[in-house]
C-alpha cells in the first residue's frame, strides 16, 4: 500500500492518504504533549509501542464484537486503517477516580467507583476539549441519538474487555479515552489509538503508574513504564 500525501500531522501521529480513498496510513511519533499542548517532550520508542499495543488491543476488541478501524500493521510505526469521519468527542470511561475527575469533584485519586462512569469531551483544541453532555451533543449535531447509543454501548464493552485483559497482566485499568468515527456508509467504528498515552494503567500490586502521567507529572522512568506495559502485554498474548 503506497503512502501518498500527508493529510494531517497531530500531536502524536501523522496521517497519510493512500491510493485507496477508503484507507489511510497512520504513522506514530515519539512526540508527547500534555495540558492541551503546553508541555512538550519526547518519549523515546513510544511510537513503536503505541502502534503495536493499539493494534493488538483493537484486534482483541474486534473478536469481542467491537468494530474498529484497524486493517493491517505495515511497520513498527505504521498501520493501515479504514478512513473515518471522526465523531468530535473524547469518550472517557473511568473505573477509579484520578486526574480531572479527582480535581473537579474532590474525590481522592485511587477511590474505586461503585460502577464505571462515562463522560464526553468536545474534541476541540481551541476550546480546550470542554466536558459536554449528551443533550449538548444532540443539540449541536455532533452525533445522532442512535450514534450516541452505539458509542456508549461499545465504550462500556471496551472497558469490560480491556479491564479483564489488563488484570491478567497485573495491571489495573483506571480510566481511558477513546474516539469513534463513521465509515463512508455511516457505520460507527472505534478509531484513533489505545495506548499508555490514552489510558491510566496502574500496577495492580504496587499502584505504580505505568502511563503518560509519568510524563505529565514529571515522575521520571517514562520510557521504562511504557516498555514494562508492552512487556506484560507480550507475555499474555
Ligand atoms: P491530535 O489530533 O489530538 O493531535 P493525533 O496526533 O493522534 O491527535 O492525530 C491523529 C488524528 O487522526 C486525530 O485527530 C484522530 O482523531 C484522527 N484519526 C484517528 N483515526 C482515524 C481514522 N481511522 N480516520 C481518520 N482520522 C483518524
Ligand atoms: N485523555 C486522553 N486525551 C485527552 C484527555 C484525556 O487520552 O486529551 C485520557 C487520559 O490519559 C486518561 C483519561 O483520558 O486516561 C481521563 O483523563 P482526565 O479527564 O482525568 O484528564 P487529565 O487528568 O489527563 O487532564
Amino acid at each position: 500500500m503506497q503512502k501518498l500525501e500527508q493529510l494531517y500531522e497531530g500531536k502524536a501521529k501523522k496521517v497519510y492518504k493512500t491510493d485507496d480513498p477508503e484507507l489511510l496510513i497512520v504513522d506514530y511519533k515519539d512526540d508527547a504533549t500534555a495540558f492541551n499542548g503546553i508541555k512538550k517532550g519526547t518519549i523515546v520508542g513510544k511510537g513503536v509501542i503505541n502502534n503495536q499495543m493499539s493494534n493488538f488491543l483493537m484486534q482483541k476488541l474486534e473478536k469481542e464484537g467491537v468494530p474498529t478501524h484497524f486493517v493491517e500493521e505495515l511497520s513498527e510505526r505504521e498501520t493501515l486503517v479504514k478512513k473515518v469521519e471522526i465523531v468530535p468527542l473524547e469518550v472517557i470511561i473511568r473505573n477509579i477516580a484520578a486526574g480531572s475527575f479527582s480535581k473537579n469533584y474532590g474525590v481522592p485519586e485511587g477511590e474505586k467507583f461503585a460502577s464505571p462512569t462515562l463522560e464526553f469531551s468536545y474534541k476541540n483544541d481551541d476550546l480546550g476539549d470542554p466536558l459536554i453532555n449528551s443533550y449538548h451533543v444532540l443539540a449541536i449535531r455532533l452525533a445522532t441519538k442512535e450514534e450516541l447509543d452505539t458509542i456508549t454501548k461499545y465504550a462500556f464493552k471496551v472497558n469490560e474487555v480491556l479491564s479483564a485483559f489488563w488484570a491478567e497482566c497485573g495491571i489495573t485499568l483506571v480510566d481511558f479515552k477513546i474516539e469513534f468515527g463513521r465509515l463512508s456508509d455511516g457505520t460507527i467504528v472505534l478509531a484513533d489509538e489505545i495506548s499508555p498515552d490514552t489510558c491510566r494503567l496502574w500496577d495492580s500490586k504496587t499502584g505504580e503508574k505505568l502511563d503518560k502521567d509519568r510524563f505529565r507529572r514529571d515522575l521520571g522512568g517514562v520510557e521504562d513504564a511504557y516498555a514494562e506495559v508492552m512487556r506484560r502485554l507480550r507475555e499474555h498474548n
